[in-house]
């Protein structure tokens, strides 16, 4: 097996084998909820916040309407 490669956490810059990590790329559950935080505030910047409904509606529409395929 080949050693696991040095990387830096995308969230705190800390140097470390993070993917032998069960958070790799992340070197903690904390820096991987960090990042992905980042894009939960994003989508609540261009709408309201996230209720269990709305996965629902995104489960039953895949796909934007195309005006193309009418
Ligand atoms: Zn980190």
């Amino acid at each position: 097996m080949k050693p696991t490669p040095v990387i830096k956490c995308p969230t705190c810059k800390n140097s470390g084998r993070w993917f032998d990590g069960a958070f790799g790329p992340f070197c903690s559950k904390r820096c991987k909820l960090v990042d992905l935080g980042k894009w939960f505030t994003e989508e609540q910047r261009i709408s309201e916040p996230l209720r269990p409904e709305h996965f629902v509606a995104f489960d039953d529409e895949p796909t934007p309407p195309d005006p193309a395929a009418e």
